[in-house]
């Protein structure tokens, strides 16, 4: 008895994992077009102080900010800031 609930179990998740598979492809909000892939880029920006006598300095302390931009491969527009957006939208969750 014990073993017919677990494979039970394990049948009802596989299902659920197959089921979410199968997902719409996402489109492209700017130029409408279908998108598996986005383009990614990010700027590093370097803080520092510069002086006629020491030059530069770069401050580790103030560090570095770092800008990430997803954007269609198609039409190269800038979709998303962050990883988090960029991937519900490829995973067809987004907006
Ligand atoms: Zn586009």
């Amino acid at each position: 008895m014990k073993d017919n609930t677990i494979s039970t179990i394990k049948d009802s998740t596989l299902k659920s994992k197959h089921t979410s598979r199968r997902r719409k492809t996402p489109h492209c909000p700017k130029c409408g077009q279908e998108i598996r892939t986005l383009i990614y880029s990010s700027t590093v920006t370097t803080l520092g102080e510069y002086s006629l006598t020491a030059g530069i300095e770069e401050d580790p302390a103030t560090g570095e900010t770092q800008e990430e931009e997803y954007s269609c491969t198609e039409c190269g527009e800038t979709l998303f800031k962050d990883e988090e957006e960029a991937e519900l939208f490829l995973r067809g969750r987004g907006r």
